[in-house]
Formats: structure tokens, C-alpha cells, sequence
């Protein structure tokens, strides 16, 4: 056998294992899928490999929502730090060009004080014209040899200045798009904590309010079941495009997990967060969703709310706790509702 063809039977060989796989999960057979099982099957990556080992002992599966997590995990992040390294590796070729042209063009100075000095050196208190003219031939040889040098640098410099803004626009993408969730352009959950633990600090300092919402889609579960993952998929946006509609400037609304959503309220009470709640959830509710290949009309979807607001003493981890509480109990409430903490504890009371 030539290495070629060892190379064929081996590559063949993972993309059965990978494709067998995706077939036993009834996962949809998207390149993202692929991707992950493939590597799994070579085994190159023991880290994916352990992580997905974990979830097939302790449940004897991996949902479609924990291969997108994996696959967040293991890949995009891989992707985007592979792109910052490039443009890193671009910005110090371009500063050693730039530090080159300036150490070349120092010694160029160098070399015309030298020229000046040799010129005073060589003019004697009792010379002819002649050797004055010769002299003054010299510095104003040297004075143009040094006007073209500085225009050529001038353009590099120019050049460069171009490129480096180009690489921080570069770096400015991959920074944003490790950020955002690939599916709904919403900010992701890393971005999400970073912003709330700030957003929490400020409330607290200005002694400002600030509220949080956590949604969930209603019976997400049989919706994916009966239409499938990539339908799904579009119901995921379509959640998101109400959320981004229904949340005014500094909110920051984020897809917090795999059907979960969250968005922070600054100078919100919770009076007004649950008007934004509600709104959000009118919003969702108010659209029949159609399969755009075949035209069938799919009914539609609800979300279910809670609500919390800052109080003293709170951190990230506690008010999340008790909006996560709400969610719940709107869930028990029938779904499709907002709930909100004072709701509860005014239910505790009665
Ligand atoms: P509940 O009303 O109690 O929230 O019921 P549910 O079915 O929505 O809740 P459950 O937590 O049982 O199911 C969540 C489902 O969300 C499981 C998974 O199929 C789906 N899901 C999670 N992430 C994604 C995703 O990225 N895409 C798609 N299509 N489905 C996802
Ligand atoms: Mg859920
Ligand atoms: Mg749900």
C-alpha cells in the first residue's frame, strides 16, 4: 500500500466512524457534527475526547444541544485563537519593518553630520573659491541623498500606519465574534457575565437599580422533536431578533445557554423590567412560524420569564438565583408568563 492510499483507507475509515456516530445520536449531519466526530474518532484531541467519554458514561448520550456547547468549546474558540495568533505574528512583522527603517534611517543622519562635519574640517580659513564650491557640491549631494531617503521612509511610514490600522480593525472582529453567539448574534454568555458583574458594580456604586431577565423556551424539547434541530435552530433567531427589538440602549441582552436567554437592565426598577419582560414575551408569541421550504405553518412558540432586581448585598450569582427561581415558577404557572420576584414574595405571603 503507498502512503497515499494509507492516508485514503485511514481518512475513509474516521468519516465512517464519525458518520456512524452521528446516525446512532440521530444528530442532523452538519459539518459541525461531523467536525466534532471525526476528531473524536482520531483521537488527536484527548480533552474533547475525555469530555465527550464524561457525558457518554454518565448518560449514555450527547444531546444536540451539549454537541453545540462541545463544539463552541473545542473548535470556534480554537478557530478565533488561531486567527489571533496570525494577526499577532502580522503586527510584529510590521514593527520590526517600521524599527528597521528607523534604525536605518539614524544612521543615515549619522552619515550626514558626518558629511557636514568633514565639510567644516576641510573649508581652511584661506581657501579659494574653487574648493568652497566643491565643498558646497558635496553638502548639497548629501542634502538631496537625504531628502529622497526621508521621502521613501515617509511613504513606508505611511504604508505602515495603514496596514497596523487594518490589523486593529482585524483584531476588533475576532475580539467581537469571540464574544457573540455564532446563531443568534446576540452576545454570548462570556461576554453576558463580564458586562453583569460590572453593570452590578456600577448599579451599586450610583446606588442605581438594575434588574435582570432570564427566559426559557416553552416545550422546546418537542418542538425540536417534531420539526427537527435546524428548525429549531430558526426559532432560537427568532427569539432573539424579539429580544434585540424589545431592549433599549445600554440593556445587554445575551443567549445565556442552549434555549436560555438573559438580558441585564441598568437603571431599570423592576416595575419597568417587567414591562420590557412582557413585551419580549408578547413579542415571541405574536409570531406563526412557517417552514420557508415547504410553506407548512408551524404554530407557534412561547417563552416563559422571571425577573429580579438588585438589592444590597447582591452579587452576580445571587440575583441570578433568584430571576432563575422566577423562571421556574412561571414554568409552573402554565408557561408563557413573566414572573417576578415581588410576585413570589407576595405569593409566600398570602
Ligand atoms: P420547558 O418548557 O420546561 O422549558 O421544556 P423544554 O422542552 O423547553 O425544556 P428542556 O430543558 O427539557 O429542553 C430543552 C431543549 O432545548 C433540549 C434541546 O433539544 C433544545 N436545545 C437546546 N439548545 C439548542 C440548540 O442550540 N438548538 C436547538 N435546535 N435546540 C436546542
Ligand atoms: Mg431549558
Ligand atoms: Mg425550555
Amino acid at each position: 500500500m503507498t502512503a497515499s492510499e494509507g492516508e485514503f483507507c485511514r481518512t475513509i475509515g474516521l468519516a465512517e466512524a464519525a458518520l456512524d456516530r452521528i446516525k446512532a445520536l440521530r444528530h442532523p449531519a452538519t459539518p459541525h457534527n461531523f467536525e466534532i466526530w471525526y476528531d473524536y474518532a482520531s483521537g488527536h484531541n484527548v480533552e474533547l475526547n475525555n469530555a465527550i467519554n464524561a457525558l457518554l458514561e454518565a448518560t449514555g448520550t450527547v444531546t444536540p444541544a451539549q454537541a453545540e456547547e462541545i463544539y463552541l468549546k473545542y473548535f470556534s474558540a480554537a478557530l478565533i485563537g488561531e486567527r489571533i495568533d496570525k494577526v499577532g505574528t502580522q503586527i510584529a512583522g510590521e514593527i520590526e519593518q517600521v524599527m528597521a527603517m528607523i534604525e536605518a534611517s539614524i544612521g543615515t543622519a549619522d552619515d550626514y553630520s558626518k558629511s557636514l562635519a568633514g565639510a567644516t574640517e576641510n573649508i581652511s580659513p584661506d581657501g579659494d573659491r574653487e574648493q568652497i564650491r566643491m565643498i558646497v557640491e558635496t553638502l548639497v549631494e548629501a542634502t538631496r541623498e537625504v531628502e529622497t531617503k526621508n521621502q521613501v521612509m515617509q511613504q513606508r511610514l505611511k504604508d505602515s500606519r495603514q496596514e497596523i490600522r487594518e490589523l486593529q480593525e482585524n483584531l476588533e472582529v475576532v475580539r467581537t465574534e469571540s464574544l457573540t453567539d455564532p446563531l443568534t448574534t446576540l452576545s454570548n454568555r462570556k461576554f453576558f457575565d463580564n458586562a453583569f458583574e460590572r453593570l452590578l458594580k456600577e448599579a451599586a456604586t450610583a446606588k442605581q437599580p438594575l434588574s435582570v431577565i432570564l427566559s426559557d423556551i416553552d416545550h422546546f424539547k418537542k418542538f425540536n422533536d417534531t420539526y427537527g434541530h435546524l428548525t429549531g435552530d430558526q426559532v432560537l433567531r427568532l427569539v432573539a431578533v424579539s429580544l434585540k427589538h424589545n431592549v433599549k440602549g445600554q440593556d445587554i441582552a445575551a443567549r445565556y445557554g442552549g434555549e436560555e436567554f438573559a438580558v441585564v437592565l441598568p437603571n431599570t426598577a423592576l416595575e419597568q423590567a417587567i414591562t420590557a419582560a412582557d413585551h419580549i414575551r408578547r413579542a415571541v408569541q405574536s409570531k406563526e412560524l412557517m417552514r420557508r421550504s415547504t410553506g407548512e405553518t408551524l404554530g407557534r412558540v412561547t417563552i416563559s420569564l422571571g425577573v429580579a432586581t438588585w438589592r444590597m448585598g447582591d452579587d452576580v450569582a445571587s440575583i441570578l438565583e433568584r430571576a432563575d427561581s422566577c423562571l421556574y415558577a412561571a414554568k409552573a404557572a402554565g408557561r408563557n408568563c413573566v414572573i417576578a420576584e415581588n410576585a413570589i414574595e407576595k405569593a409566600k405571603v398570602a
